[in-house]
């Protein structure tokens, strides 16, 4: 079978690559000049560094079984996790429970209620029953109101904005059971997590897997933007790609999967029955906005930041440089700056100048003598699709991968649920929903 992909993200390269195992010859368009998505990168110090900043969990086995299938499991590495919390002016440590006792923005009696519901959610393992309430509500109930205040509130709001008091709790267990996988065993592993990045970044897997695709007798296309899927009579023909400044063009395809997001889909197909159409445009997403400081010296001592204090105008800072060491990046220190929020939040509308000018005096908050002259070099890079806003009940409104249109299929991450979005999930569902195209086939035939 010939098989049209829209994207050349992780879904839609994964499952162009999964078509390629069982002799079927498929085909990826991406629009932007490089492939990768929201995992794509871009050079510093001659490295590619990703847009966003992008780590791994033990958890995540679709990816690293992916990097052992393309023979690069050697450049994966494990590193300790190191993470930490700004809060009264100060970081806190917050990698290991003896941080949490050290933890001084909480009394001890609420440090001790934060590690036990941290230690039950680490254990429970249903989640359906956790879906019709808010993280907000649960959390508060359970840690009490300055817990949730302190702890839950800031972490939930680093990653859904102002959304941060409609998540499901189904989606924030997860993060914790999530969590606990990426910890080792015995008391030794429990103390320390471990975080995961492939050395040769996320864009030497995209590049690998392209690779090993157009050895399949498939192809990847970059500055090719779809512009319609053909769809005849109820059903997917082929696609209209425009390919660079070229003229469009219209290709032939047994089946279709597009991986793009549920707001794009459907300006590329003809309307939607209203109930399809409705599941879609239901689902509300957050941009991602982040400001990358190439500094010469380090910011903090701390890889993961949560910013437990309202005033600061970010949620989260990431040191990538305490991941993975600056000499890897020409001597350069790597910290991401990020913001989710809406398109009405004023943040979305300013530079990256602006930006800068309006968190530089924060950045003194976090190291007292940091001075604009140690930035070498800062970039802005936003992502529309960063973050499906997952309320209660979200399991039952989930888009099918199957769509009204016969032979055509979606597959984006709005679907992924309850764990959080992310590459290894996105790589699941690619293969996932290659399979099931595959299926429809042999049963229909
Ligand atoms: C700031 C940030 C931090 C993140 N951190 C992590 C992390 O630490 N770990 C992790 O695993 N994941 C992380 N993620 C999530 C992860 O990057 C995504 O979940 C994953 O890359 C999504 O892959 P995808 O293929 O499903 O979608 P996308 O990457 O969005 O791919 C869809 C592709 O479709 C293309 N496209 C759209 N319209 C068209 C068209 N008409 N024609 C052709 N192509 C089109 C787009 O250009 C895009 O490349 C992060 C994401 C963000 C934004």
């Amino acid at each position: 079978m010939k098989i049209g992909i829209i994207g050349g993200g992780a879904a839609g390269l994964a499952a162009a690559y999964e078509f390629g195992l069982r002799g079927h010859q498929a085909e990826v368009f991406e629009r932007a000049p490089f492939l990768g998505g929201q995992a794509s990168t871009f050079p510093v110090g001659g490295t590619p560094l990703e847009r966003g900043y992008h780590h791994l969990f033990r958890s995540d086995t679709a990816m690293t079984g992916l990097m052992e299938e393309l023979g690069l499991g050697h450049q994966m590495r494990w590193i300790d996790s190191n993470v930490g919390f700004f809060s009264q002016g100060r970081i806190w440590r917050f990698t290991t429970p003896i941080d949490l006792m050290r933890f001084g923005p909480l009394p001890l009696l609420d440090r001790v209620r934060l590690g036990l519901t941290t230690m039950y959610l680490q254990r429970r393992r249903e989640w359906r029953s956790l879906e019709q309430q808010t993280a907000r509500e649960w959390t508060r109930n359970r840690a009490g109101k300055r817990v949730y205040e302190v702890i839950f509130e800031p972490m939930l709001r680093g990653k859904f904005g102002e959304y941060y008091d409609q998540i499901s709790m189904a989606w924030l267990w997860n993060k914790f059971a999530l969590r606990t996988a990426s910890r080792g065993k015995g008391l030794k592993g429990y103390l320390k997590e471990q975080l995961g990045y492939p050395i040769g970044s996320f864009a030497e897997i995209f590049d690998t897997l392209a690779e090993r695709i157009n050895k399949q007798g498939g192809s990847v296309c970059t500055s090719a933007a779809v512009q319609r899927v053909a769809v005849e009579d109820g059903e997917a023909k082929g696609l209209e790609v425009r390919v660079g400044n070229g003229p469009v063009e219209r290709r032939d395809y047994d089946l279709v999967l597009a991986t793009v997001s549920s707001y794009i889909f459907p300006s590329l197909v003809p309307p939607l029955p209203e109930d399809y159409a409705k599941r879609l445009s239901d689902v509300v997403y957050l941009s991602a906005i982040v400001v990358t400081l190439v500094l010469d010296r380090q910011l903090s001592p701390v890889y993961w930041m949560y910013v437990g204090d309202r005033s600061m105008p970010f949620l989260g800072m990431i040191e990538h440089t305490n991941l993975i060491p600056a000499s890897h990046y020409g001597n350069n220190h790597i910290v991401y700056l990020t913001n989710y929020l809406s398109k009405k939040r004023p943040y979305y509308a300013l530079s990256k100048d602006e930006l800068l000018k309006e968190y530089e005096p924060h950045l003194k908050r976090i190291n007292s003598g940091f001075d604009l002259s140690w930035v070498r070099e800062y970039h802005y890079f936003r992502e529309d699709a960063a973050q499906p806003i997952v309320t209660r009940g979200y399991s039952r409104r989930i888009p099918d991968h199957h769509t009204p249109f016969k032979r055509l299929y979606l597959a984006n991450t709005t679907q992924i649920y309850p764990e959080d979005r992310g590459t290894n999930y996105s790589v699941r569902m690619g293969r996932q929903v290659a399979r099931l195209m595959m299926d429809d086939q042999s049963t229909a035939a």
